[in-house]
């Protein structure tokens, strides 16, 4: 067996376009081995004149939902490309609704938001055919009467939104050395976001490592798994509409980065807002609430954050706050102040 080349869910997107015939361009891929998707299904090999595909897994091909279209009836399909008209009235007595969502994980916010509204129309007594198509949102590759097109359809509008769908959900996350006070702004943000009538589920660091990541230490592996675990939850919570609080250390910039970039697709932009919680060392060293401080720097606790390993300030928090000299209300109300007002604002229920 030939060794094989993983593709992200983007790059078979691509491959599926170019394989149905909705774009021209050969997409760019690996040139050794063949290609398999995130959950190893083969999906073809390089050739010598662009890609030999064996199986786009999840697409259906353009031809094939034509075709059952038309055993079903429905003439010619008048197709809607994206979310469906706030006046469903618009709408014909069939519809093919397409939905474009390459590149987002398939369990998006928008996807299921979409689809939701979709269903809504169905029971105003509608045939409605939803079909996920392999084209982006935001830099669709093919304009959207072609795409109705390929499907055996003509169109009667779109409705697109480039964003993916706010939930009303977020994850306020915070960051900071150990001591800086994260887990005693957060407890008390939950209380007041509690006292709101928000939902919200607080995931604090060294709970998470008794129960999701027990087992882990604290190499710079370990380290990530611990707070990419926690930003997974935290998206799952975000994108049903939740708010999760998250107070893990988080010293590394880069999955920082990662986990903004999950939670903004799971719960839409503006869902993830982050906390720099920055009372300096010699502050947080000062409190040494739990000892750990002095441990370090008896060499007792190896790769300690701030003695021994390195915190990552952030350059792109949403809020930073040092503590020193402040009563943890006036921090907790920093923090709510900047994101109701803003980011998590409950939405406005959509048509
Ligand atoms: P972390 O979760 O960042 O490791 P903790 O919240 O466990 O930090 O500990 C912070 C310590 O600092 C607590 O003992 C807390 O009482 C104290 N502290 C003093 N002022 C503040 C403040 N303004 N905000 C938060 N904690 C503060």
């Amino acid at each position: 067996m030939s060794a094989r080349s993983r593709l992200t869910d983007v790059q078979v997107a691509a491959v599926a376009r170019y394989h149905f015939g909705l774009s021209p361009t050969v997409p760019e891929l690996p040139q050794s081995g063949d290609w398999e998707d995130a959950q190893g299904v083969l999906v073809g090999r390089p050739g010598e004149r662009g890609p030999t595909v064996v199986e786009i897994p999840r697409w259906q091909s353009p031809g094939t939902v034509a075709q059952r279209l038309a055993e079903r009836g429905w003439a010619v399909p008048t197709a809607w490309v994206g979310r469906p008209p706030t006046d469903v009235a618009e709408l014909p007595a069939q519809v093919l609704a397409l939905l474009p969502v390459a590149g987002a994980p398939a369990d998006t916010a928008t996807i299921s938001t979409t689809a939701a509204a979709w269903a809504r129309v169905r029971a105003t007594g509608r045939a409605v055919e939803i079909v996920p198509v392999p084209v982006t949102a935001a830099q669709p590759e093919v304009g959207w009467a072609e795409l109705a097109e390929a499907y055996g359809a003509t169109l009667l509008g779109s409705r697109v939104d480039p964003e993916p769908a706010r939930t009303g959900g977020g994850v306020l996350f915070f960051t900071g050395l150990s001591g800086a006070g994260k887990s005693t702004i957060a407890a008390r943000v939950v209380e007041l976001l509690l006292e709101a009538g928000r939902s919200v589920t607080l995931l604090d660091g060294d709970e998470v490592r008794h129960h999701l990541s027990a087992g882990l230490g604290f190499s710079q592996a370990d380290r990530d798994t611990n707070v990419r675990r926690i930003g997974w939850v935290a998206a799952q919570i975000a994108k049903h509409g939740g708010i999760a609080v998250c107070a893990p250390i988080a010293p590394y910039a880069a999955v920082r980065a990662d986990v903004r970039h999950e939670v903004e697709a799971q719960a839409g932009r503006g869902g993830f807002v982050l906390v720099h919680v920055a009372t300096p060392l010699a502050e947080c060293e000062a409190r040494d609430r739990k000892g750990l401080y002095a441990k370090a720097r008896a060499g007792e606790i190896p790769a300690f954050t701030g003695i021994s390993d390195p915190y990552e300030a952030p350059t792109d928090a949403e809020v930073t706050i040092d503590t020193t000299g402040k009563d943890v209300d006036a921090c907790a109300r920093l923090v709510l102040d900047a994101v109701l007002a803003g980011p998590l604002q409950a939405p406005a229920p959509s048509p």
